[in-house]
């Protein structure tokens, strides 16, 4: 294949949800696999609801996730181009002004269900005379404008659902501006596909039907260049099968984000599930990209449970080597000679990153320490070994306090792992008790 070039689109009238995350994903993965370019466009000629804000937001969000786009577009600085769209539309015939009403149109699709006809547009517009036009504009009507379908079956290869076609006959010609001027997206994101020389669009199943529609403007647009290959994935949905937009709320990237999720968690969950594959923890994106196959992802629904981003959270920081967190942990001032060990002794007891600080604290800071037996501590005290130490000193000294006291089991390490932690549990003390330091634990065992 040559490079492909792929774009996500989000209308930036709202953060991104973990069901947008998905469609971002596929793009940038399926982009990443074979070496092409990921493009960001903003579907924002709805100018009421679109903020610079939630583009802002959106990119943020991406970036959070790995996403860095090659490219980013606004449909808003693109309305010329979709004019001279409009124009070429309209010198071929296949673009008219239409005069109803939304209530009139109601009326007629009730009439139309009535007698058992499909609820599609009659064209009644077509027949207008000019005068008749010119008699409804200067009543202060403002036409809306459709695109005249062809008739006949649009087919495509999909490359998730196999041979697919859509019969026109069952499609009303599409309203591609409204009344009050503005644009709806099916006509710019067929100008941009083309200008931006998009090779593949992979975007949600509820975008199906538009695919004959914007297919049909393709060959009108561009009759010598070839359209788009189309791939069309299953739904997030919950548990019981709602999907996402109800909830976009508790789902968005930046509440998960702030619940302490890690962005491979979300990134695992958001694109394993509705798929073949296992949903498992992963290191990077790269990783992810590796298996990542759009022939895997599944017709059915793609039912996940938010729960799962805790136990994936768990495990990716368990699966992250110091060289993943470096960064991530300097911007936390955990740097110097004690990092690194402490990373590898703790990392598999974290519910989510900043619970490093926590064991941070233990190994360089200053914490509350908890004595239950004050005369057992003070003889473990006076048992500490000599420095230097290292990952055999636990053991060593624990062994000399089991022989002074007659202590084993839990009686003996959970009191001395309150006093030297504060904690009633955590990552082993062999690894801890070096770093924690000679100093530190003669003073939190009182000596
Ligand atoms: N703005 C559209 C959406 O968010 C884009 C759909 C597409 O990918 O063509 O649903």
């Amino acid at each position: 294949m040559t490079s492909p070039i792929v774009r996500f689109a989000p209308s930036p009238t709202g953060r991104i949800h973990i069901g947008n995350a998905r469609v971002a994903l596929f793009n940038f993965l399926f982009s990443a696999t074979h070496h092409g370019r990921f493009i960001l466009r903003f579907d924002d000629t709805d100018s009421a609801r679109s903020t610079e804000e939630f583009a802002r937001g959106i990119e943020v969000d991406l970036a959070w996730l790995g996403i860095v786009p090659h490219a980013v577009f606004r449909q808003s600085e693109r309305v010329a181009r979709y004019e001279a769209a409009t124009a070429k539309l309209r010198e071929e015939g296949r673009f008219y002004p239409c005069y109803e009403t939304p209530e009139e149109l109601e009326k007629r699709r009730k009439i139309q269900q009535a007698r058992g006809l499909p609820p599609v547009y009659d064209r009644a517009a077509l027949r207008l005379t000019d005068a008749e036009k010119a008699k409804l504009e200067s009543e202060g009507r403002r036409p809306h404008w459709r695109f005249k379908l062809e008739p006949g079956v649009v087919e495509w290869t999909d490359l998730i659902r196999g041979p697919a076609h859509i019969d026109c006959a069952a499609l009303s010609d599409p309203v591609l501006i409204r009344a009050d001027g503005s644009f709806l997206y099916t006509l710019p994101s067929v100008v941009d596909d083309i200008d931006m020389k998009i090779t593949h669009v992979i975007r949600g199943e509820d975008h199906v039907t538009n695919t004959a529609v914007q297919l049909q403007l393709f060959r009108a647009l561009a009759p010598q260049a070839a359209a788009p290959v189309f791939a069309h994935h299953n739904l997030l949905v919950s548990a019981s099968g709602e999907g996402l937009s109800k909830r976009t709320g508790s789902l968005s990237i930046a509440s998960l984000r702030e619940e302490g999720y890690e962005p491979m968690a979300v990134a695992a969950l958001a694109t394993l599930t509705g798929s073949s594959d296992n949903v498992h923890a992963m290191r990077s994106l790269e990783e992810l990209a590796k298996s990542f196959d759009l022939a895997h992802v599944s017709r059915n629904p793609a039912r996940f449970d938010p729960e799962d981003l805790r136990t994936l959270t768990h495990r990716t920081l368990a699966l992250y080597e110091f060289g993943d967190v470096r960064e991530r942990l300097a911007a936390h001032d955990v740097v110097g000679h004690k990092a690194e060990p402490l990373w590898r002794a703790a990392r598999g007891n974290l519910s989510r990153f900043d619970e490093i600080l926590k064991w941070w604290r233990v190994v360089d800071g200053e914490i509350s320490p908890i004595h239950e037996d004050a005369g057992f501590i003070g003889e473990a005290a006076q048992l500490l070994p000599a420095e230097p130490w290292d990952e055999t000193t636990w053991s060593a000294w624990t062994g000399a306090v089991k022989a002074a006291t007659g202590r084993k089991g839990k009686a003996l390490f959970h009191p001395l792992r309150l006093a030297l932690t504060g904690e009633e549990s955590g990552p082993e003390l062999a690894a801890l008790l070096p770093l924690i330091g000679r100093h530190k634990a003669l003073a939190r065992l009182g000596g």
